[in-house]
């Protein structure tokens, strides 16, 4: 097997960790390092091509399989989703892209849907078959869950679908969507409800958008849709909790992509310093430089051990949203800065135009707005401060 590149040794050691879980990671960072020709090859297609192709080579190999999983393994749980991520983001932006969208709306139906609804999607899913896509926000509804408007109204054995989603992954080539619609059982959050909406139903429609790292992403409409009523997944008018719930649950996985993203523009800047000359000796001998791949280092470590916290608390059944939400803040934030400082070690070659840094560049700014904007949790990990632990503590004057 060839070396595991795409995560520090010393981190998947820790008891943090199984055993199963390095094992199965250091298959897959094997199985990409074998599929770069293959991957290279779908270049010349468009990104939603690409992320059709991807679904199959993942379903094919089986790294979907966690869809049909009946339990948490270090194949399914939090914690190999995570590593996962930063494996799948290290090789291919567009791979990482297709598996977390995949995982993340297979997951609504794995956790909240019925017998009958996992048996029909799932394997499919699972397969790299059929795409999904997890529609949530809408044009006026992005970080304000609760103003959502599309609306669900109740026909006979029918549900129907009116209005619009915005800024969907996978949107213009889901074969299923998760959707997120008013029912009004209640005001705001309280009267949305979650449904699983076959894409080819007559009044499904997209309009394909374009991202400044290019990837499926689409507009989608819905024109009097008729959706039948054993299509909705949970109970009515609780639409918010099964949105959130799997928010919760994703967030920390964006930490691991941010990782394996700004991991590998570590080990661009590293080897940049390396090899080149200045000042008749590496670039790598100036202290400066050397203290901006210290500080990656570091940020590197931190972000790797909070993904590894948050996963690890859901993985034990333990109250895990902040620190999915502080994992994903801090690794996104952080990738940010990675990349750019890579830039800059760089110089003028971390600027040209299709180099890997550029794209790095591109693929980590998307991160820190979805499943949950940096400022959004921010003020999720405020709401959290223990504010009575130091109310009447006189010490601290
Ligand atoms: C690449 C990409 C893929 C996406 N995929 C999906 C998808 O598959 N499904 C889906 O449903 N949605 C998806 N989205 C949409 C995403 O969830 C929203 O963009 C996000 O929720 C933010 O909403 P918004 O863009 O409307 O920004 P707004 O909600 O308008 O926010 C604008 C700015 O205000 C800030 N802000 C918000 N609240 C506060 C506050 N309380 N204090 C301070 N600042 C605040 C935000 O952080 C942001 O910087 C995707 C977005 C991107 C970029």
């Amino acid at each position: 097997m060839n070396q595991l590149i795409s995560h520090d040794i010393a981190i998947l050691k820790l008891p943090l960790y199984q055993p199963e879980h390095v094992k199965h990671v250091t298959r897959l960072d094997a199985w990409c390092q074998q599929q770069q020709t293959t991957l290279n090859s779908l270049s010349k297609y468009n990104s939603s091509q690409q992320a059709r192709a991807m679904l199959k080579l993942l379903g094919q190999a089986g790294w979907l399989r966690h869809l049909i999983s009946q339990e948490a393994t270090p194949t399914s749980d939090a914690r190999s989703l995570c590593l996962f991520r930063q494996t799948l983001a290290y090789f291919d932006d567009l791979l990482d892209f297709a598996y977390s969208i995949q995982s993340l709306s297979g997951s609504v139906i794995q956790r909240f849907g019925t017998e009958k609804q996992r048996q029909h999607y799932l394997p499919r899913l699972a397969e790299g078959e059929w795409a999904a896509a997890f529609a949530l926000s809408e044009l006026q509804a992005g970080s304000d869950v609760a103003a959502v408007t599309l609306s669900a109204k109740r026909q006979g054995d029918s549900y129907v679908l009116n209005g619009q989603k915005a800024w969907i992954a996978q949107g213009d080539i889901a074969d299923c969507l998760i959707v997120i619609a008013r029912t009004g059982e209640g005001p705001g959050a309280l009267g949305l409800s979650a449904f699983i909406v076959d894409a080819f139903l007559p009044g499904v429609s997209h309009t394909t958008l374009g991202a400044i790292a290019p990837r499926s992403w689409a507009h989608l409409r819905f024109d009097n849709v008729r959706v039948p009523m054993e299509n909705i997944l949970g109970k009515s008018g609780q639409g918010f909790i099964i949105a959130l719930d799997i928010l919760d649950r994703f967030r920390m996985t964006v930490g691991g992509a941010a990782i394996g993203f700004s991991r590998r523009a570590a080990d661009i800047a590293l080897r940049h310093a390396l090899q080149r000359k200045i000042y008749q000796g590496r670039l790598l001998d100036l202290q400066m430089v050397k203290a901006a791949l210290a500080k990656m280092e570091i940020a590197l470590s931190a972000s790797s051990l909070l993904t590894a916290q948050a996963a690890w608390h859901l993985d034990h059944g333990r109250t895990f949203a902040k620190y999915s939400a502080v994992a994903k803040y801090f690794a996104t934030e952080q990738a940010g800065k990675i990349v750019d400082d890579a830039i800059q070690i760089l110089g003028a070659a971390g600027v040209v135009a299709g180099s890997q840094l550029e794209r790095l560049y591109r693929q980590i700014r998307p991160l820190r707005i979805y499943e949950g904007s940096s400022e959004t949790l921010l003020m999720n990990i405020a709401s959290t401060l223990d504010a009575h632990r130091v109310q009447h503590r006189e010490d601290l004057q």
